[in-house]
């Protein structure tokens, strides 16, 4: 049974390769089965992401590749340029699918408040969805599309929660390193990349600003940074707007005390 009055809140995401015109409909289904759809009110941006050309360099090469462990029984790749394709495209591969795993659950309450923290005193040198181009020895060998923003203060920089959550994940995951998900309730979790510690445990409760590691180079980093992350569950999100307390209330609080305060 359902109490009177209970608001009930889902945080809608499209994809960074998702059209505008993508149909967003609400599904409800009753406790007999019976289904119903409705539209809703909504107002899509288009918007363009940037383009990266990335130079793989054979020291670049050398220094990560012994890190990554190809699935038993799959023969050797015969050269580093190789060992990376298949890093950048299976590893890969089978971190979504980790990743889809882990936020596929997820706490049903809103466990954060305001605006998420951005790495304090760093500079983004990659954003989020930029295409990638990937060459080696002037010839194009890959494209992939970056789905976090990339932060680079001091080297072992302390990273800290960028709001309130749980810690679903504190583990190794391939390319991205050793890495922290938070996960902020309804769906929204937060991900921390390349860390060279991690300071958090599972099912730990963190606060906001609360430090959970230091930046490093684990994982397929070049140099030391933060590889920052937003999804709502599998969906890659732009932190940007997280980052901002008027997006946050346009978007997301407004619409809840809206519909608060119309209740009888
Ligand atoms: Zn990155």
């Amino acid at each position: 049974m359902v109490e009177k009055n209970t608001v009930f809140v889902s945080f809608f995401a499209l994809a960074y390769n998702q059209n505008t015109d993508t149909q967003v409909f609400i599904k409800a289904v009753d406790s007999a089965g019976n289904i119903t759809r409705a539209g809703f009110t909504k107002y899509l941006k288009k918007k363009r992401f940037k383009k990266d050309k990335i130079i793989i360099k054979d020291r670049f090469l050398e220094a990560k590749m012994p890190q990554f462990d190809l699935p038993d029984g799959e023969k050797a790749p015969d050269s580093l340029v190789a060992k990376f394709l298949k890093v950048n495209n299976q590893i890969r591969k089978e971190n979504a699918a980790r990743i889809k795993a882990i936020t596929s659950k997820t706490e049903p309450a809103i466990l954060w408040k305001g605006a998420f923290l951005r790495l304090a005193n760093s500079k983004r040198m990659a954003g989020f969805a930029d295409h990638r181009t990937y060459f080696h020895d002037g010839k194009k060998i890959d494209e992939q599309t970056h789905l976090g923003i990339d932060l680079a203060g001091y080297s072992h920089d302390k990273v800290t929660a960028a709001n309130r959550g749980k810690v679903v994940f504190a583990d190794k995951l391939g390319i991205y390193g050793q890495t922290v998900i938070i996960d902020h309730g309804f769906g929204l979790f937060s991900m921390y990349s390349h860390l060279s510690r991690v300071d958090v445990q599972l099912d730990q409760m963190v606060v906001k600003n609360e430090p959970i590691g230091l930046t490093g180079t684990t994982g397929m980093a070049g140099g030391d940074h933060l590889h920052f992350s937003m999804l709502i569950h599998d969906t890659f999100v732009n932190p940007v707007e997280w980052w901002d307390a008027s997006w946050i209330k346009n978007n997301i609080t407004s619409k809840i005390t809206e519909i608060q305060s119309a209740m009888p």
